[in-house]
């Protein structure tokens, strides 16, 4: 069986990377720039003050005449000379002859005299021009997931658009006889889906375009008809259920028909039957175990990675810490994902497993903020052991 690092590597040689489109600022969150972006001026184009208060020439001392304002947005002719003083608002350029600003707070005006309590050395409060950006300085490289500053420095750069990654059309579907909507209640042996919902709210926020989501029994030309229709239209399928060892698993039996297999089986717990296909021109598969769990976990370790590297974002994995356990744990003979609860402990990050475990315990993963990675095998853990956390 392979490792979830092996099979992370696999789904990562099968992805080819989307087209990119030109979108407009307002469209940009969260998208994958396509695109380097450099700083075509200086910015500021001008050196500014970065306080309201008063510009002077950091050479005199004492009282200073007021000879004018500076409002942040005009740039009317005004001097500051020997034992002069003109008022200034944060952003106004620096008048000509003026090489400090005192912060309003240090002062008191009247009579056209400014009274200035601490005497500036030459520079304060003052920004270069080029000290938010300077042309030429990189605003954002290819494979950037666009965040709000980003996406301001974009704007204060100039640009209207961005050449972004197209977003993935993704297809969702839950399999299984026994599964009915949340707002049926299920009848004898029944279980609502919970999968589907689960998943598109997994979904929300990568950028993905959904194209479907439905449901299908456990028969064989349902489930077929599925694939055949959402492999056409398609950047990426996602369906849970179906995967393990049972004889109305369709979804292991339909997939070689159809696609190419590259793994049935990674060696991690929960989600061991994540299974993985790909069809050449065609969508990415990820047939995730029906279990509410293993199927979260299969889409945070493959899934989500995949739909951001498919819009150019390289392969963005969570930020992995170190932890101290408050309670002993043993290792299992697979890479063992537990929900916990990270927080801080003095200088410390400390973890501690959201109770019990099982696959289909969902609340053991709604109450997590990170999976502590346990590797197989190994000596058991004690209270205050060092582990890999990935936060979520
Ligand atoms: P399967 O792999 O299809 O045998 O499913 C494994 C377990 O997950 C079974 O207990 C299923 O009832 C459950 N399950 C499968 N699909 C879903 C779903 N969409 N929502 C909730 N539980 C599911
Ligand atoms: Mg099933």
């Amino acid at each position: 069986m392979i490792t979830p690092e092996e099979a992370a590597a696999i789904v990562r040689q099968h992805v080819r990377v989307l087209p990119a489109e030109r979108l407009p600022l307002v469209e940009l969150a969260g998208r994958v720039l396509a695109e380097r972006v450099e700083g075509t001026e200086d910015l500021p184009p001008f050196s500014a003050s970065t306080m309201d208060g008063y510009a002077v020439r950091s050479a005199d001392s004492g009282d200073r005449r007021l000879v004018g304002d500076r409002f942040a947005g005009r740039m009317d002719e005004l001097t500051v000379g020997p034992g002069t003083a003109a008022y200034i608002t944060t952003g106004a350029p620096i008048p000509d002859g003026a090489d400090a600003v005192v912060k309003v707070e240090l002062t008191s005006e009247s009579d056209g005299v400014v009274r200035i309590e601490e005497e500036p050395p030459a520079g304060h409060n003052i920004r270069a021009p080029g000290y938010d950006l300077r042309k030429g300085e990189l605003v954002a490289d290819v494979g950037t997931i666009l965040n709000p500053a980003s996406i301001g420095l974009l704007a204060s750069a100039g640009r209207v658009d961005a050449l972004v990654g197209r977003r993935p059309r993704v297809s969702v579907l839950s399999t299984g006889d026994e599964l009915v909507e949340p707002g049926r209640t299920p009848g004898p042996g029944q279980i609502r889906d919970s999968n589907r919902y689960a998943l598109l709210a997994a979904l929300a926020g990568l950028n993905v375009d959904v194209r479907f989501a439905g449901l299908a029994p456990d028969e064989e030309d349902a489930q077929r008809a599925f694939l055949t229709e959402r492999i056409a239209d398609s950047d990426v399928l996602i369906s849970s259920g179906g995967v393990s060892m049972g004889r109305k698993d369709l979804m292991k039996r339909l997939l070689p028909e159809l696609a190419t297999v590259h793994f049935q089986q990674v060696s991690m717990r929960p989600g061991k039957p994540v299974t993985f296909a790909t069809v050449e021109g065609g969508p990415l598969i990820f047939a995730l175990p029906g279990n509410p769990v293993s199927s979260l976990i299969g889409f945070e370790l493959f899934v989500r990675p995949a739909l951001l590297s498919l819009q150019g974002a390289g392969w963005p994995e969570r930020h992995r810490v170190r932890v101290r356990l408050t309670h002993a744990t043993k290792p299992t003979p697979r890479t063992d994902y537990v929900r916990a609860v990270v927080t801080r402990d003095r200088e410390a990050l400390v973890a501690t497993a959201t109770g019990e475990q099982g696959s289909s315990r969902l609340a053991s993963l709604a109450a997590a903020n990170a999976l502590l990675v346990l590797p197989p095998e190994g000596a058991p853990y004690k209270t205050g052991s060092i582990v890999d956390a990935l936060l979520l």
